[in-house]
């Protein structure tokens, strides 16, 4: 368990901030004090080899003037001056033997292989060696006065290493130190980030376990991390609206087949009392056969609205004329209207022959809906006008009639699945009829919109895209 949460920990984005924060300092330290490292060692080099440089050319005076004596006594008094234990001098012949030298008791080293070459070579030249006698190093410098005569100086670099194994330790502290720094960096960083994911996560969790009213607290800056909270509520509002729709339309459902199923219920039962005629069958028969229509209808606009909300896939596109359309649904619902004794017409400025690309036998099914409403909720006497107008790339055809209207609260309800307003329960109908039309307007690229004013009568807009589309000014 406890190592399942330990790699569960290895595994965090913070942990992994964290380690990758410590390496980058750490690398970037590396780097760093590697360069700084270089530049002092070579400054320590430089500044060395110019002192023996200097020290040669004094001294390469006195080699000219002075007997081998003399000699000796001055290359032991300069080494002196400078500590024997820190420079020894000595003059060495072609072959490298010492004519003359300081003290050399604590030096012991072997000559580089370019020393072989002293009578031939007339620039000076640095070698570093090992001092045997100290496990120390040496510098080196062959300062040649002619073929016969080299001057050999050595300095310990006893003093220059000891200083940069000082740096070297340091920048070792100074590692550890940075990524250090760099881990709690982050580690605070990953971890300020990871508030929020953790608080939507535990919002997630909290929802998961039935709680479907929580929601994450969105700050206001903006960041990130705050619009994942917000389009993560804004998910959880709209999956809490489409399973409210979900179990109305349940409700709905259940509530618009027990009507039916009791009708039949009844009309069997009572056709099982003794006595009955043959035409009292016939009768339950009849009302069997109805009340099963209206379910099939029922259930089969259902199954349309399902259909044609999977997308434009299953519809099959042709050139429509909308206003043909139009005048053809007119012709149709003529008779019905004329049964309602209400007024129906196609209006005779939108003689305008506009096209849409659309399934045909969807879009006649969408105009008989919102010519059949608008006839049903018309009262006598009252009219409804169709007709079909090029608005800004789109063709817009309006149904509007005279009839009750729909209050203002209702009016985005009445395109759910199953609404119906209270008024119009005494209408024959099972709330699908606008959802089937608005499924079918969405499907086509369009929309259904409606104005309405109580008393005052409706008019349901339906807008497609124009086709061929217009084409836009140069
Ligand atoms: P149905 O007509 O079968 O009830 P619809 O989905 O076609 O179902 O309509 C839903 C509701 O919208 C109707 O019950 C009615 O209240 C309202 N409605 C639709 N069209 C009109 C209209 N033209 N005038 C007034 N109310 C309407």
């Amino acid at each position: 368990m406890s190592s399942a949460n330990e790699r569960g920990w290895f595994r965090s984005v913070s942990s992994r901030l964290a380690a990758t924060y410590a390496a980058l300092f750490l690398v970037s330290a590396a780097a760093g004090f590697a360069i700084l490292y270089a530049l002092v060692s070579a400054y320590l080099l430089t500044e060395t080899d110019t002192a023996l440089i200097d020290q040669a050319e004094e001294l390469s005076y006195y080699v000219k003037d002075s007997s081998l004596e003399q000699l000796q006594t001055e290359l032991g008094r300069a080494a002196h001056a400078q500590g024997t234990q820190n420079i020894f001098i000595r003059l060495l012949t072609d072959t490298e033997e010492t004519l003359c030298s300081s003290s050399l008791e604590g030096w012991s080293y072997e000559h580089p292989r370019e020393a072989e070459t002293l009578g031939s070579r007339s620039e000076p030249f640095f070698a570093t060696v090992d001092n045997q006698a100290d496990a120390g190093e040496i510098r080196l410098l062959y300062y040649p006065l002619d073929e016969n005569h080299t001057l050999n100086i050595g300095i310990s670099l006893r003093s220059d290493n000891a200083m940069l194994n000082r740096l070297r330790s340091v920048a070792f502290l100074m590692g550890i130190l940075m990524a250090a720094l760099g881990g709690l960096v982050g580690w605070f960083m990953a971890r300020k980030a990871m508030r929020g994911v953790e608080e939507v996560t535990r919002t997630a969790k909290r929802i998961a376990d039935g709680h479907m009213d929580e929601r994450v607290p969105v700050a206001v800056h903006g960041e990130e991390i705050d619009q994942l909270a917000a389009a993560f509520n804004t998910m959880i509002e709209r999956i809490h609206r489409l399973m409210g729709e979900m179990k109305e339309t349940n409700d709905n459902i259940a509530h618009d087949l027990r009507s039916p199923l009791t009708r039949m219920r009844g009309a069997a039962e009572a056709s099982l009392m003794d006595n009955q005629e043959k035409e009292d069958y016939r009768q339950m028969a009849g009302t069997v056969v109805e009340e099963c229509d209206r379910l099939l209808s029922m259930i089969n606009t259902m199954l349309d609205i399902s259909e044609t909300e999977a997308g434009v896939s299953r519809l099959s596109m042709v050139k429509v004329d909308l206003h043909a359309l139009a005048l053809e649904a007119v012709d149709l619902f003529s008779p019905v209207a004329e049964e309602r004794d209400v007024s129906l017409r196609c209006e005779a400025g939108s003689c305008e022959h506009m096209h849409v690309l659309g399934d045909l036998r969807r879009l006649q099914r969408l105009l008989a809906n919102l010519i059949d409403n608008a006839l049903k909720y018309t009262p006598p006497g009252g009219s409804v006008c169709v007709s079909v107008q090029n608005a800004e790339g789109m063709v817009a055809l309006s149904v509007k009639d005279t009839g009750d209207g729909v209050a203002a609260e209702e009016q985005t309800r009445i395109f759910d699945r199953f609404y119906r307003s209270d008024a119009s329960r005494g209408v024959g109908g099972n709330g699908l009829g606008l959802s089937l039309a608005q499924a079918i307007a969405r499907a086509h690229g369009g929309r259904i919109e409606l104005s309405s004013a109580p008393g005052k009568g409706s008019a349901f807009k339906l807008s497609l895209p124009l086709h061929p589309p217009p084409t836009p000014p140069r």
